[in-house]
């Protein structure tokens, strides 16, 4: 079978960063080189890395303490032996996604809205990703696809916002995310695109003026929902992208999801509240960890994140709690816990 003709629509200048996205740190080493560490202490796994390489945009590493493996940031993108460990309950499909592919690029799970993997990577590979295993070749984006979608949700009125997902939206070239819009904004009952990056938080200089222009002055309305697990995150450059999105009028909000070891404790989940309201963004969902072949380190339990809730609300004004939800395969929305 003939692959289909891959829609990349290049600038005549690659940015400042593009060349980022074209120089992740991709080898262990490297990136033990430059945090001061030992790889004979925790050596990165081959298998780990065989099934997803280590991917770490330089901004993002940048963030990370030097010598320090207890690192939450370096925790969220390190390789490691840990997800050698087999366990039964831990699939490649937790959250069986095939079964709401009606075609290559499009989940169609909940009601009045779709979800296009709108780019076929990431800017950084998070270990304990629900997608790591999905088949992003297979969903590549591509003009005959990306048609086939359009007629999919032009087909159906009950379709009212569409989200560009990933692999990440925004590391797509501006014209591409431009035309996107376009297409989609003149899907007359589509009145939301909401748009998950991880972007302004592991390569904050991706929020360039034109993507600006790109964003402002939509017809619909534009949501931005980033992925942000901890303070350390929101650095001076991230802070700065999150200011200028904010002052477009998109709605910003953030997703989290708890890991062990990274970000389960009240004192990290209330900081990381404030920080993110102090740059306008709402915290909206921290998610329990799914049940993904590989992360099973990360886990925490229920219980254990019910606690942490309840620890939240009592230091935190209602609308700085997120949501705790956990996505469960068949079930008409995310499934809220407590
Ligand atoms: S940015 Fe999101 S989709 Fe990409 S690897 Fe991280 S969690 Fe997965």
């Amino acid at each position: 079978m003939n692959k289909p003709e891959t829609l990349i629509i290049q600038s005549d200048q690659p940015e400042k960063w593009q060349k980022i996205l074209s120089d992740l740190i991709t080898d262990p080493k490297d990136l033990l080189d430059y945090l001061q560490l030992d790889e004979a202490q925790r050596p990165a796994s081959l298998m780990a890395q065989t099934q997803f390489p280590m991917k770490v945009p330089m901004p993002f590493a940048a963030k990370m303490r030097k010598a320090d493996w207890g690192d939450p940031l370096l925790k969220q993108i390190w390789p490691a032996t840990e997800e050698e460990i087999v366990d039964s309950r831990y699939v490649t499909d937790p959250l069986a996604e095939a079964d709401s592919n009606p075609m290559s690029g499009l989940l169609h799970k909940y009601h009045g809205r779709v979800l296009l993997t709108a780019a076929p990577h990431c800017a950084v590979h998070c270990r304990y990703c629900f997608r790591r295993h999905f088949d992003y070749e297979e969903n590549a984006p591509s003009r005959v696809l990306w048609q086939r979608c359009f007629d999919y949700i032009g087909a159906d009125n009950s379709i009212e916002e569409v989200i560009l997902s990933g692999g990440d939206p925004l590391a797509l070239a501006d014209k591409q995310i431009g035309w996107l819009l376009d297409e989609l904004e003149s899907i007359h009952h589509i009145t939301t695109i909401r748009i998950h990056t991880r972007l302004p938080i592991v390569i904050p200089q991706r929020i360039t003026n034109e993507l600006i222009e790109i964003l402002s002055l939509r017809k619909v309305k534009i949501v931005m929902v980033i992925h942000c697990n901890h303070a350390q995150e929101l650095c001076s450059d991230s802070r700065h992208a999150l200011n200028t999105l904010s002052s477009i009028g998109l709605i910003l909000m953030n997703q989290s999801v708890v890991l062990k070891d990274v970000n389960d404790n009240a004192d990290c989940l209330v900081e990381l509240s404030r920080k993110l309201f102090s740059v306008s963004v709402l915290p909206y969902y921290l998610h329990l960890p799914d049940e993904v072949a590989g992360t099973a380190h990360f886990d925490v339990s229920r219980n254990r994140a019910l606690n942490l809730i309840a620890q939240m609300q009592t230091r935190l004004p209602g609308y700085l709690v997120p949501k705790l939800v956990k996505e469960e395969p068949g079930q008409p929305s995310k499934t809220r816990i407590g």
